[in-house]
């Protein structure tokens, strides 16, 4: 079992782990939350550390990320447990999972980046569950992948600890935030949690200058009211920055807990979404129609080009020397 690092002994005697905002204080034999992270002789241990589940290369605009390294493959995992509670998540099996009760054979650090490069990867992606919760492995990961030339990506709930992104941030390249309502409402009901951390977690993440990426799903009823949507994108464009790239996505109810709660999004509230976004001053809006180009902001010709065929992202990129091949202003792609 890995010892877990991220916590300290409270002034009740018991362990409070440090590595998200929910600061669990965790009793002898029992486990946090997020049901990965147990004291056991006494100590804190992460129980997901090596159990990597849902290995696999994909195209990066996936995640969703489409300013960084567009048209490049990304190689995704991720691990059990989670320290979101949501009803309509899209891993609830597995983000619903202690460590053991999934049966999962243990992959080394070294073996998934070796597993990355095998595939034609140019990036690790911790994606397929929350990696909060597995930290102390995606930063193994993270270091053998920067030494292998690799670049290291997450997505993300955005409710991890300032300790935790202080430890990431000089080894994370690319990151992609769920910002999944600006109502602390709609936090505590659907996700166990609170807004105002992720929040400020994304103005620290934005300040240290790591590659940001926000995803929004759209909810019917929970999270498509026009009013919400213009706090959501004017936070972006005021607190982070309007070159900030913002992707309101569907929601697709058959993989909901609860799909009698949660009525599909649709395309009307999509294209809403995006007329939102742009009017509030953001300069990237994605709201996942087939074709999602990004133009140059001064001139208007085309950098990259993104078809969506059967739900499988494709990226053709024509800002090959980092500038707009018509205007030559700097394109927002990074590499
Ligand atoms: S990672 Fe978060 S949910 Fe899990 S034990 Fe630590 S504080 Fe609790």
């Amino acid at each position: 079992m890995h010892a877990a690092g991220f916590y300290h002994e409270a002034s009740d005697g018991t362990l409070q782990c440090d590595l998200c905002r929910h600061y669990c204080r965790i009793r002898p034999d029992r486990s946090g939350l997020c049901r990965v992270r147990r004291i056991v002789d006494g100590r804190l241990c992460s129980l997901s550390f090596g159990h990597a589940l849902a290995q696999t290369g994909e195209p990066v605009e996936q995640l969703p990320l489409y300013h960084f390294k567009p048209g490049t493959s990304t190689w995704a995992f991720g691990t059990p447990g989670c320290n979101f509670t949501s009803a309509d998540c899209l891993n609830l099996e597995s983000s619903r999972s202690g460590r053991d009760e999934v049966d999962i054979p243990f992959t080394s650090p070294g073996q998934i980046v070796e597993n990355a490069i095998k595939a034609g990867c140019s990036s690790i992606s911790c994606s397929r569950s929350e990696p909060t919760i597995f930290a102390e492995y995606a930063l193994e990961i993270m270091r053998l992948a920067r030494n292998a030339g690799l670049r290291n990506i997450w997505v993300s709930n955005g409710y991890m600890s300032t300790n935790c992104l202080d430890a990431i941030l000089p080894w994370l390249d690319a990151i992609n935030i769920d910002l999944r309502s600006m109502d602390d409402a709609y936090y505590r009901r659907i996700c166990g949690a609170r807004v105002e951390p992720v929040l400020e977690n994304l103005r620290y993440i934005y300040a240290n200058g790591v590659h940001l990426e926000i995803t929004t799903p759209i909810t019917a009823g929970h999270s498509d009211s026009p009013a919400m949507l213009e706090r959501l994108a004017g936070f972006i464009a005021r607190d982070l920055g309007p070159e900030i790239p913002w992707h309101p996505i569907p929601f697709h109810p058959r993989i909901s807990g609860k799909p009698e709660e949660s009525p599909a999004s649709n395309a009307a509230a999509l294209a809403s979404a995006g007329t939102i976004g742009r009017n509030a001053g953001l300069l990237y809006v994605y709201s996942g129609t087939a074709q999602d180009d990004t133009v140059c902001r001064y001139c208007g010709k085309k950098l990259v080009s993104r078809r969506k065929m059967l739900g499988h992202p494709s990226a053709v990129r024509y800002d090959a020397t980092g500038a707009c091949p018509s205007c030559k202003a700097l394109s927002p792609i990074k590499d």
